[in-house]
């Protein structure tokens, strides 16, 4: 078997992680790294790894089968999935959940056009916890379901963070309220609001000169990130940040509770622990990528979300060794 050839696009946090778990994936083979700052100023983990320029991709078409795209949902895959997407076929992370419709829209277009597919909104959440809110509800009809993500380090919002003009660098917090999940534990169907559920904290270091006061309402009145919550910002040195801040800490949990006839309460949990969010999230994009090239060997174009990709796709093995094995 030929191995699937991959390429990573933008090489922060999560294309680390996805390097790492191309390694980790014997029918795979990293074809590259593919970044929009100066190759010489990037260093990879393992140092056999090609660094280029974004703009080689277009000469490359027939050497990668399926590009893995690990910029910013903010700013970077708004532009980079569709435009990636009408040479390429791709798989990536977009997290803003507000904006998914327009982003698959967009992607779609570019890729039926191109005759690619792309797998968006892949990694944990978007992603795992997506389908296990699709399995509850489909499998409970009555009853309710509750995410809770934390305590841990958002990547998406920490993004939004630093993008903030007078922010030098910065990270944020996810908390989960106790209360509100004891609750849900109890079976007691609470209905809790986006703010009653969880909190957010931003500890940020100022550019220099930078009005800590403007920066703080441009961050807690940001629609979808921040608006929703009750947020709060901390202004700490550069010093603080990289002695108290340097872990990326993650996890959360899906339950679905709901009852099948009177007082027969039924309760699915699922949950994740995990040391390194993009690490995690990077093996979530790599699985995702294995199906991308499958779907795109057998002729299935246009873009695609976790809901439509069979879970037997995911996985190295032949639908035959599954059934064998974990069925
Ligand atoms: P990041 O480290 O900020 O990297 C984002 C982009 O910034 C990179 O692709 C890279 O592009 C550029 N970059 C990285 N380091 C840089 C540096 N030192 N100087 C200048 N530019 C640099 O972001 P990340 O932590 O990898 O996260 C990426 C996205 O993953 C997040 O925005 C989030 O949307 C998504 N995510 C999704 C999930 C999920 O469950 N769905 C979970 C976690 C994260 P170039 O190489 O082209 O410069």
């Amino acid at each position: 078997d030929t191995p699937i050839r991959i390429g990573i696009v933008g090489y922060g946090n999560l294309g680390r992680g996805v390097e790492r778990s191309v390694g980790l994936n014997p029918d795979m083979q990293l074809v590259g790294v593919f970044t929009r700052r100066d190759p010489a100023s990037v260093t990879t983990v393992s140092s056999d790894v090609s660094v280029r320029a974004v703009d080689d991709l277009e000469a490359m078409r027939a050497d990668i089968d399926v590009l893995v795209l690990c910029g910013g949902s903010k700013s970077d895959l708004p532009e980079q999935s569709p435009a990636m997407a009408s040479a390429f076929t791709i798989v990536d992370s977009f997290d803003t959940h507000a904006r998914i419709p327009e982003h698959f829209a967009a992607v779609d277009a570019a890729a039926r056009a191109a005759g690619t597919t792309a797998i968006i909104s892949t990694g944990w959440d978007p992603g795992l916890f997506s389908l296990q809110r699709l399995y509850g509800e489909a499998i409970l009809p009555q009853g309710e379901t509750y995410t809770f993500w934390g305590r841990g380090l958002s990547q998406g919002h920490s993004d939004a963070v630093r993008r903030v003009p007078g922010v030098a660098a910065g990270v944020q917090y996810t908390i989960p309220s106790e209360n509100a999940i004891a609750q849900v534990r109890a079976g007691d169907l609470p209905e809790l609001s986006t703010r009653e559920k969880h909190t957010r904290e931003c500890f940020v270091v100022l550019d220099e000169g930078a009005d800590a006061d403007a920066v703080r309402e441009a961050i807690v009145t940001m629609p979808d990130y921040f608006e929703p919550y009750d947020t709060t910002v901390q202004f700490i040195s550069a010093e603080e940040l990289a002695r108290d801040h340097a872990g990326v800490p993650h996890g959360g949990f899906v339950i679905r509770s709901g009852t099948t006839s009177a007082n027969t309460e039924q309760t699915v949990e699922f949950r994740l622990a995990l040391e390194s969010n993009p690490e995690f999230t990077a093996s979530v994009l790599v699985a995702y990528a294995r199906a991308a090239a499958r779907l795109a060997a057998s002729g299935d174009h246009g873009a695609k979300t976790p809901f439509d990709v069979a879970p037997g796709l995911l996985s190295p093995k032949s639908p035959a060794q599954l059934r064998a094995d974990l069925l």
